[in-house]
């Protein structure tokens, strides 16, 4: 798809604004941002486009043509995202497009099973918003997460694997022998078998403000919201991998990054620490806890810290805050499927299905696949597994893995 040149006009204030610019983000797609409140040359552009009236979010495509305040559906239906499938019947469904569901479908497309895969975003999963791969092999010099994600997508139409966007999938359940997922905007699909591969998110703090000032000063993407922070001063939650990674990353845009740490050690490799550690524009705050977001006028102004040692409560000024805390799995959508999940909400799939409930009545007559959930026939694959390792390369690994599973499941049914 060519990138279009798009400009959101908007404010800060405006939480339609948010869901667009999540919306854009999701998709990869650039964009520029234009807050009306402080360009009052746009404002009159605004004004002219909407007779006078000052709606926001207007946002102006490359052909001049606009949508105001428009519905995600909307925004997909003018970037011409495919979002409904050609047929009603698959031998394969794939749920999630990142590197283990869109692995899955290249292998399976070239067994000639014939596959759909719906992605509620954009192509590449979490991979896909990773600034830089460092450790995939066959990349000596790393390989940006956006070009990883695109190589992917390019690979799976290559062998035909039919692909939706910007659609997610709703619900699991089961009719006629069939395996059925419904989709967000009420279609619903059925196949032979089905694999879910939908990954994880971000946790949150559950702190108050910070669900009002999401996308306007609380971010959980280093990639898409860092640019905005040039010149200023942000702070990263959070003592792994992730936080350690996303502060340096940060570095390239803000003045001064403050980690803030709740513990008194970083849970971040080594090699990764010794960075930060060493990186002038980083400053670590140990003992370190975020009890609030405070603003005026839905922008993020400060954050109340307290240190969890001496109790000692401050009020921090920031610009942006950026929360890098662990990962959910992407399972509420299976609540009523009746696959099972660990107590943290991940799918157990193989041997472990039997220590989660014993031996389900699907599996009397014979064991299930490694990858094979509860329910016979479905499979679950990447980070969204019980025990997976998330990994790029183990995502993808276990993608071929159930895709060979699926081969030899397909065999008898
Ligand atoms: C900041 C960051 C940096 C990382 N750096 C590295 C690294 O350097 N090296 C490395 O190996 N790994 C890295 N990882 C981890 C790696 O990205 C993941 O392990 C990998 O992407 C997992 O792949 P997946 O396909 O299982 O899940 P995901 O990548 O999470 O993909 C799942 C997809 O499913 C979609 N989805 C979810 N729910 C639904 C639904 N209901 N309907 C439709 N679609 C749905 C999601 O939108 C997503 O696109 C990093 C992760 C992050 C967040």
């Amino acid at each position: 798809m060519p990138h279009p040149n798009i400009i959101v006009y908007g404010a800060h204030w405006c939480p339609d604004c948010r869901r667009s610019k999540q919306f854009l983000g999701e998709h990869q797609i650039p964009y520029e941002w234009i807050d009306i409140e402080e360009d009052k040359k746009a404002e009159q552009d605004v004004l002219k486009k909407n007779q006078g009236k000052r709606i926001i979010p207007t946002i102006v495509f490359e052909d001049g043509d606009f949508l105001v305040e428009p519905t995600n559906a909307q925004l997909a239906a003018k970037l011409g995202l495919k979002t409904k499938a050609g047929r009603n019947h698959y031998d394969l469904i794939v749920v999630g497009g990142g590197p283990a569901g869109l692995t899955a479908a290249i292998y399976t497309a070239r067994e000639a099973i014939d596959t759909l895969v719906v992605e509620r975003a954009a192509f590449g999963g979490q991979a896909a918003g990773t600034e830089q791969l460092e450790n995939m092999p066959g990349f000596p010099d790393g390989v940006a997460g956006i070009e990883f994600a695109q190589r992917l997508r390019r690979q799976a139409e290559r062998f035909g694997v039919e692909l939706l966007q910007a659609q997610e999938v709703a619900g699991v359940y089961q009719k006629d022998n069939y395996h059925c997922v419904e989709t967000a905007d009420g279609s619903q699909y059925s196949c032979k078998t089905l694999l879910i591969a939908t990954g994880s998110h971000y946790k949150r703090l559950n702190v108050p403000g910070e669900s009002d000032y999401m996308g306007s000063g609380v971010h959980f993407c280093a990639t898409c919201d860092g640019p905005f922070y040039k010149s200023k001063g942000v702070a990263v939650v959070g003592g792994g991998n992730s936080a350690a990674e996303e502060s340096l990353l940060l570095t390239k845009f803000a003045d001064h990054v403050t980690l803030l740490v709740r513990g008194e050690a970083f849970k971040a490799t080594r090699f990764i620490q010794d960075k930060v550690m060493a990186h002038p524009k980083i400053d670590v705050r140990w003992h370190t806890e975020v009890k609030a977001f405070t603003g005026a006028r839905s922008k993020l102004k400060a954050i109340e810290l307290i240190n969890n040692q001496t109790n000692r409560t401050e009020a921090l000024p920031i610009d942006g805050v950026f929360i890098f805390i662990g990962l959910t799995p992407n399972t509420g959508f299976l609540k009523s499927s009746g696959i099972a999940l660990d107590q943290w909400g991940f799918i157990v799939t193989g041997h472990a299905i039997k220590h989660a409930q014993g031996q389900p009545a699907a599996f009397k007559h014979r064991d299930p696949f490694l990858l094979e959930t509860s329910t016979a026939g479905i499979f679950a694959a990447g980070d969204v597994r019980d025990a997976s390792t998330k990994q790029v390369v183990s995502a993808a690994g276990e993608g071929s893995t159930a895709a060979l599973e699926i081969r030899e499941y397909l065999k008898h049914v």
